[in-house]
């Protein structure tokens, strides 16, 4: 379980005010990411309210010093790899170290104040060169929802409870918040037409789920054990697996998702560290009476104790309608990470068991995470029941897919009593039409 410590007392400010005003990035977070602005090369960034600390600025203000220069050297390059692969006790110490700096009454704000940006003035990149990204499907209710719609007598297929299911993704198409979507062009068949139509995807759906970043992997042929696994998660963030459901529908027999899912997925920017996430780990819920146990090769006392999340998951809409008529954008989801059926660790270590090797800033995804009801769900499939009941938005129009000029709006929140609410920033962007 990670420990804490200091940089989560509730009563730590920052000399970063607008750290302290209900911002997604109070002192308690810290979050790292790559920025850039002004056409500078992409560099590391924390960051901390509405501001980002330049890592290589601060660093050659001399603000790093000993053991800390190598890890803080480590998150100041364009990519995060190899801050990532250093593990927990680099991480944790520059933790320590910037929430020293950025604490009010800190001695070197003055020098450190100038290593700051404005976060309005950067662009934000993908944290990480992804060598490989695997999605999987941990969230039994969206399972559920889901397999009702293909097969309404046998919802759940009997490997479920024991295998973490997930498949093989595409590491080239993942983008950072902010970066639109271009509607797909695919194969689709309806159920009554003899021969597939080639055209423009219309059923086009996004999907909420919790992104994981790897930070210490393994070597070819060396399992991760179910009782190291969780430390090989360096950080989270929150990922749009964009969805074409009709083209998904045509091409997935065989042999699962293909080009219904690789033409884009979004990710938001920031990766939350498991020690900002420490205050919101939870026991692995009980699984219901009936239910097989895990396998021994995925079952962990400790990760049992508190390998699970009480992350709060959002899904907004915004449309074209509800902005012109200034409306507020639609919440379609509230969804919690405490849905999922296997925990990271033991994601991890079924990713690993048969040799396969982790790297430094590989990617998973959880797999939609829907919450029990509809106003947890987390795809439109779900939601609208395949298309059969559109939702009604305040403009008046309907949705039973996402239209063009759509954007969808991820949001995520660790909240817990006497600890100070973190997020995660946004994971939002707009489609574009296919021609
Ligand atoms: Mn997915």
């Amino acid at each position: 379980m990670t420990k804490i410590d200091h940089t989560h007392d509730p009563k730590l400010k920052s000399w970063v005010e607008s750290a302290n005003d209900n911002s997604d990035f109070p002192i308690q977070n810290l979050p790292f990411g790559i920025f850039s602005y002004d056409g500078a090369r992409p560099r590391g960034g924390v960051r901390i309210g509405d501001k980002i600390l330049d890592i290589f600025a601060a660093l050659t203000a001399g603000l790093f010093a000993g053991d800390l220069f190598e890890a803080a050297e480590a998150a100041s390059q364009e990519t995060l790899n190899s801050f990532l692969a250093l593990g927990e006790g680099p991480r944790r110490a520059l933790r320590k170290r910037l929430s020293k700096l950025l604490a009010e009454g800190a001695e070197e704000a003055k020098r450190v104040a100038r290593c700051l940006h404005d976060c309005d003035n950067v662009k934000m990149h993908v944290p990480t060169r992804i060598g490989d990204y695997t999605d999987f499907y941990v969230g039994i209710h969206h399972a559920i929802n889901v397999g009702k719609l293909f097969r309404p007598d046998n919802p759940l297929l009997p490997n479920y409870k024991y295998v973490p299911i997930g498949y093989h993704g595409r590491a080239s198409s993942i983008q950072p918040s902010g970066t639109s979507i271009k509607r797909p062009m695919g194969q689709t068949k309806a159920l009554d037409a003899d021969a597939p139509w080639f055209g423009p995807t219309q059923r086009l759906d996004y999907e909420l789920e919790l992104g994981i970043w790897i930070g210490q992997g393994n070597p070819q042929g060396e399992p991760i054990s179910i009782s190291k696994a969780s430390a090989s998660a360096a950080g989270f963030c929150l990922l749009n697996d964009w969805s074409a459901r009709d083209i998904q529908a045509w091409e997935y027999q065989p042999l699962g998702p293909f080009l219904s899912k690789n033409f884009g997925s979004t990710i938001s920017p920031w990766i939350i560290t498991p020690e900002a996430l420490a205050p919101f780990q939870i026991p692995q819920p009980k699984r219901p009476p009936g239910d097989p146990e895990p396998l021994a090769y995925l079952l962990d006392e400790q990760d049992q104790q508190s390998g699970a999340f009480d992350i709060e998951l959002e899904v907004l809409l915004q449309t074209p309608g509800l902005a012109k008529q200034g409306l507020q954008p639609h919440r379609l989801s509230l969804s919690n990470t405490r849905h999922m059926y296997w925990t990271v660790a033991q994601m991890i270590a079924h990713h690993t068991v048969n040799g396969c090797n982790l790297q430094p800033g590989d990617f998973l995804g959880t797999g939609t995470i829907s919450a029990p009801d509809r106003t947890g769900f987390g795809s439109m499939l779900e939601t609208t029941e395949g298309g059969k009941h559109p939702v009604e938005l305040a403009s008046g129009e309907q949705r039973a897919f996402l239209e063009d000029g759509d954007e969808v709006i991820l949001r995520a929140r660790g909240r817990r009593d006497g600890y100070v609410t973190i997020g995660f920033g946004e994971c939002r962007a707009t489609i574009t039409p296919a021609r």
